[in-house]
């Protein structure tokens, strides 16, 4: 059995045609699965035979919800479950210009960053393309809304399951399916250099954020394994390729721990690091995980820290710290499932 979300357009089209059907069945299904009718038996205007084809071969992923999470700022936390157990959390984001997700695109991570929840147990799966896209599609459901922006921030490194996450970009991009502009979705990385650079020769038109959090390799590395492999120099070498060939404006997430990254210096070095690339830097108070001991800078080092960037002429914002009342950050929320699970 084979879960029919993994399936593009065209690839459902080839199938209906190597198994006898009319190729136009496809649309017919499509239409139906992305008007959010995941049972086979109530896609209407099927004839039999396509629909006892499709019950033979095919299922439809859809996570089930076992857990939901309201934020007071309108944010929401989804807990969801696969069919093989496996757990995984995403979150919807409400602004003004619309419904923005943050989807996972592994379950657990094996990068291994010392401030990250998700990476505590290391990886245990890749998310296959549909199974990252039916995170949107049971939250459009829930919602009763259209989401229209996708940050690849939630649980795993993109990078590490790269054909997997551009098969959900092409899924997602498809005007049959959700039809999310590229520009309408970030993907963020720790780093893998040479994934970057393949992501850079697609020319695709999406925003590519790095999670830098450091401006000198010897402390990225006492944070970020990754950084043993890639220097910072060879990241900043990578978005400046990733730009000629794009000309894509990159994010660089830099999340400020008290004491450890968050001096004046800290800045000034970040603003010659970056003097020579078109950017955006996202600064995140840290979100303090239980397992850890990293604090989170305080309010005035934050704002002091935003603004040595701004006098130097790059653009910076802070990170609105949305759904913090419901743990909405990281892998927390799958951790503290799994930890609860456990004790019972
Ligand atoms: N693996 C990818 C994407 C997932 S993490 C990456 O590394 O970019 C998304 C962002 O959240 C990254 O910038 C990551 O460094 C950051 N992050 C992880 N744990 C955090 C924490 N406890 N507080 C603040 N940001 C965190």
């Amino acid at each position: 059995m084979q879960n029919i979300l993994d399936y593009s357009l065209d690839e459902l089209k080839q199938w209906m045609i190597l198994n006898d059907e009319s190729g136009f069945r496809a649309k017919q299904t499509y239409n139906w699965l992305y008007k959010k009718a995941w049972d086979f038996n109530e896609m209407k205007n099927l004839n039999n035979s396509t629909i006892s084809k499709l019950n033979a071969n095919f299922y439809v992923g859809i996570p089930k919800i076992i857990d939901k999470y309201l934020s007071k700022d309108g944010t929401i936390k989804y807990l969801l479950a696969y069919s093989d157990g496996n757990i995984v959390e995403c979150v919807v984001m409400k602004y003004e210009y619309g419904n923005s997700i943050c989807v996972s695109t592994q379950v657990g991570c094996r990068m291994g960053c010392k401030f990250c929840a998700s990476t505590l147990e290391g990886r245990i799966r890749d998310l296959t393309a549909g199974e990252i896209l039916s995170q949107i599609l049971v939250a459009e459901n829930d919602i009763e809304e259209r989401i229209s922006n996708i940050v690849l921030m939630g649980s795993g490194e993109p990078l590490d399951n790269y054909d997997n996450v551009i098969k959900f970009i092409n899924l997602v991009n498809s005007p049959d399916g959700l039809n999310i502009g590229q520009r309408h979705i970030t993907l963020s990385t720790c780093g893998i250099v040479p994934k970057i650079y393949e992501l850079a020769d697609l020319r695709y038109q999406i925003t590519l954020a790095i999670s830098l959090h450091s401006v000198e390799d010897i402390r990225r590395q006492s944070i970020m394994p990754i950084a043993n492999k890639y220097s910072i120099e060879e990241i900043l070498n990578a978005c400046k390729y990733y730009y000629e060939c794009t000309k894509r404006r990159i994010t660089f997430e830099y999340a400020l721990v008290k004491d450890v990254n968050d001096s004046d210096e800290d800045a000034l070095m970040l603003c010659k690091l970056l003097k020579d690339i078109l950017c955006h830097v996202n600064l995140i108070p840290i979100n303090e995980i239980k397992e850890k001991s990293f604090k989170k800078s305080n309010n005035k080092s934050v704002e002091r820290f935003l603004n040595i960037i701004k006098n130097n002429g790059i653009e910076a914002t802070v990170r609105r710290e949305m759904g913090s009342d419901i743990n909405a950050a990281c892998g927390q929320l799958r951790r503290s499932y799994i930890e609860t699970q456990r004790y019972e």
